[in-house]
């Protein structure tokens, strides 16, 4: 038996895998395939010597490096499962991952080491160590001590290679339990389908805790034996000046209202590059016309999630529809169905989208009830979004069943912005909801109603710095007298995004 996801990393390997760049970084490093192979052996030695079996958990929440993604692969030579976490989780939010997922090992940042590892420790994890932005802390050092020559261990197609954390409706986060298939059959369907190569360069400036800049971007990648461009963050600036030497880019709706905004941004600037994909959020269709006009170049828009990985993208070849997702990937079954009724609907009606095939996870960690809530008889995940099939077979996403507030590509929870917003003396009641914004596709905002010595907007923001990773916050606090209800008592929050629609209408004001 082989390791089923570091095999298809083997079979697409380049010819000469000391020749083949597979990660350069701005500041002048270059990792070869040979390099790749090597790093992430040691890896995987110093994570079988720090006491690592087959299916434990590795949690990690360091800044993005090459070294990270030597970390992740290490981890699945190792037969552990990787769990990545978002860089801007405080310490009572990483206490409940650690707690959850019962990691045997917490890779932290070293100047959050002293903070989280009494965290770690309440949480019963074994081990800590650290990696930072450049790469070195005592997770590097202990690979450095280790030989770089590893036997993979073996891993079943159906065994977990990730937990990736996706927040919940009703406060509790919940793993998405990632199978070694489930990332292999992923990575080389969206080869096929994006048509990537050895030759191709991609520009990477995604963080590496997500789905799209972990999986989508680095196993594609991978499977394809083609080499990244590493940066840190989005800098639109640095990727102009890359592009004449990079192939493709893979972006959430942000990087493109960012890259517009540069007048650096021509036909002759992307000249050399091949394909754009966005996704995570939705792509405004005046954002993809715009970038059409501009560069001449039409951005392919999919679509996924956590737990489904990609499940729908425009064509390569063919039209790329401004406002749809495309066509269901191959191997991907999609239905429409009625949400109450759970009936198929025909092309044209709305409804809730559920999918099946050999992209969709595994359940949720130690979460058999919601696991089986979500999933009907037939295996079919209810992925919470609503939308249609149009009469040429196109999906269009229109909106989300589940109350998700997506900002840059980030998820939020109302209810875990509201509870904590509730929790302050003088508020009566919060509603938390996106609102349109430029620059981010949705602006978290706060409604709250308050007693006699109710807190502004200041002493409310201050509140949650803090408590709440950034991108929670909201980026605006309104008060009003009460909020609107139906005749159940249920909060209209339709009803508020409409009333303040325009809020960020000029976004450079409030971002
Ligand atoms: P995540 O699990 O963080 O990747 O978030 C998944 C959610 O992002 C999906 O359930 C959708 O609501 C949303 N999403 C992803 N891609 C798109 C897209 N292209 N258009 C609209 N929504 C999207």
């Amino acid at each position: 038996m082989t390791n089923h996801l570091f095999a298809l990393i083997r079979e697409a390997l380049p010819a000469d895998p000391a020749a083949s760049t597979f990660i350069e970084t701005p500041d002048g490093r270059r990792y070869s395939y040979a390099d790749m192979l090597a790093r992430s052996g040691a890896y995987a030695n110093a994570l079988v010597s720090a006491g690592v079996r087959p299916g434990d958990r590795v949690a990690v929440q360091v800044e993005k490096s090459a070294e990270v993604v030597f970390l992740y692969l290490g981890a699945v030579r190792a037969g552990a499962v990787f769990l990545p976490l978002n860089t801007a989780y405080t310490a009572p939010e990483v206490a409940y991952f650690l707690g959850d997922a019962e990691p045997a090992l917490f890779v932290c940042d070293p100047a959050k080491r002293e903070a989280l590892v009494p965290v770690a420790g309440d949480a019963g994890t074994i081990r800590v160590l650290t990696l930072d932005a450049a790469g070195r802390g005592s997770a590097a050092e202990a690979a450095d001590a280790q030989g770089s020559e590893c036997s993979d261990v073996p891993r079943d197609p159906e065994d977990l290679a990730a937990i990736l954390y996706t927040s919940g409706t009703t406060g509790r986060s919940k793993g998405a339990m990632l199978s070694h298939d489930n990332l292999a059959s992923n990575a080389r369907t969206l080869v096929e389908a994006w048509r990537f190569t050895a030759d191709d360069v991609l520009i990477h400036a995604l963080p590496v805790f997500h789905t799209h800049g972990l999986f989508v971007a680095i196993n594609t990648v991978l499977a394809s034996g083609g080499s990244m461009l590493f940066l840190p963050r989005l800098d639109a600036g640095l990727i102009l000046k890359l592009m004449p030497r990079a192939t493709s880019m893979m972006g959430v709706p942000t990087f493109y209202t960012r890259l517009l905004k540069d007048p650096g941004l021509t036909q002759a600037a992307t000249a050399h590059m091949r394909l754009f994909t966005s996704g995570s959020a939705p792509l405004l269709a005046e954002t993809h016309a715009a970038w059409r006009a501009r560069t001449g170049h039409a951005i392919l828009e999919r679509y996924g999630m956590t737990e489904t990985n990609m499940s729908t993208s425009n064509p390569y070849e063919g039209e790329r529809i401004a406002g749809t997702v495309g066509f269901p990937l191959p191997g991907v079954a999609l239905r429409v169905v009625d949400p109450d009724t759970g009936a198929p609907l025909g092309s044209e009606q709305v409804g809730m989208i559920e999918v099946k095939g050999p992209n969709v996870f595994k359940g949720y960690w130690r979460m058999p009830e919601k696991t089986a809530a979500e999933f009907k008889v037939d295996g079919f995940f209810v992925t919470g979004d609503l939308g249609k099939v149009d009469a040429r077979g196109y999906v269009h996403i229109v909106g989300r069943g589940k109350d998700l507030i997506i900002t840059g590509g980030f998820n939020v929870y109302p209810k875990e912005v509201e509870a904590e917003i509730d929790a302050m003396p003088g508020v009566v009641e919060s509603a938390v909801i996106g609102l349109p914004h430029a620059d981010f596709g949705e602006g978290v905002t706060a409604i709250v109603v308050g007693s006699k010595d109710a807190p502004d907007e200041a002493a409310v923001l201050a509140h949650l710095e803090g408590r709440l990773a950034r991108f929670k916050c909201p980026k605006r606090v309104l008060f009003a007298d009460d909020l609107p209800r139906n005749a159940m008592g249920k909060v209209q929050k339709n009803a508020l995004r409409d009333r303040h629609a325009d809020l960020y209408r000029d976004a450079s004001k409030t971002s």
